[in-house]
């Protein structure tokens, strides 16, 4: 039915066409990197949820306060503040071509705001892509990340172990969640970053958007 859907709205609106993605992959895992690089290469707002905490935090707000509260203990920070600032942020791009998500969704909840979110505006998501990157490489550069960046959770080994423990609890099984509806998608994160976007490039031109 949701192609269905879609063909009707491709037939009625045919600039109503965007391109949603969701970047997905454990900390550390090239996300960031990549997503900038899509941004640019296909017209997309790109919405870090990270990047809008901490911008959050450097401001003083009080959503970056109570953020900061969490962030430093490497524990996901709570989903009516994750959705809510996530939605200001989508509606604040009511004239996108489409959005790249960075860091979200991270839970079962947050995947489900989303897609009602994006129901709302007669759009949904048309894939998810997993970076695949084996753990010890992981840590590699996320201890790297934490030498030159001025990310605290990035330099605390202890914290960066919980932030693992909380993608394998949590936000791994968003995978499964859009595998069901058949639109995940897992690739390798290793290698050149020239490759991994190459390899993200063919994934995204093969979808049926
Ligand atoms: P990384 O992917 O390297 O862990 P991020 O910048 O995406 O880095 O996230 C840093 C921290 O921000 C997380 O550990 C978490 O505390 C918080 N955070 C980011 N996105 C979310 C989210 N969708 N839900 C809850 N907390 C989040």
């Amino acid at each position: 039915s949701s192609i269905a859907n879609r063909f009707v709205l491709i037939s009625l609106f045919p600039y109503t066409i965007m391109l949603n993605l969701i970047l997905f992959g454990p900390p550390g895992s090239g996300k960031g990197t990549q997503a900038e690089r899509l941004e640019e290469a296909y017209n997309l707002v790109h919405i870090s949820t990270g990047v809008l905490f901490r911008s959050e935090m450097d401001e003083g707000t009080e959503l970056g306060i109570k953020a900061n509260e969490y962030m430093s203990r490497g524990e996901l920070v709570p989903d009516e503040v994750t959705i809510g600032m996530l939605k200001n942020k989508m509606l604040s791009h009511a004239d996108a071509e489409g959005f790249i998500f960075d860091g979200f969704p991270r839970t079962a909840p947050q995947a489900e705001a989303l897609d009602q979110l994006l129901k709302e505006m007669g759009q949904q998501i048309d894939a998810l892509i997993m970076l695949d990157v084996p753990e010890d490489e992981i840590v590699k550069r996320i201890v790297l990340r934490g030498k030159d960046s001025n990310r605290p959770d990035d330099s605390d080994p202890e914290i960066v172990r919980k932030r693992f423990q909380v993608y394998q609890n949590k936000t791994a099984p968003i995978y499964d969640y859009y595998n069901e509806k058949g639109i995940a998608f897992k690739i390798n994160g290793t290698g050149s970053i020239d490759d991994i976007f190459q390899n993200l490039c063919d994934t995204i031109d093969s979808l049926h958007v």
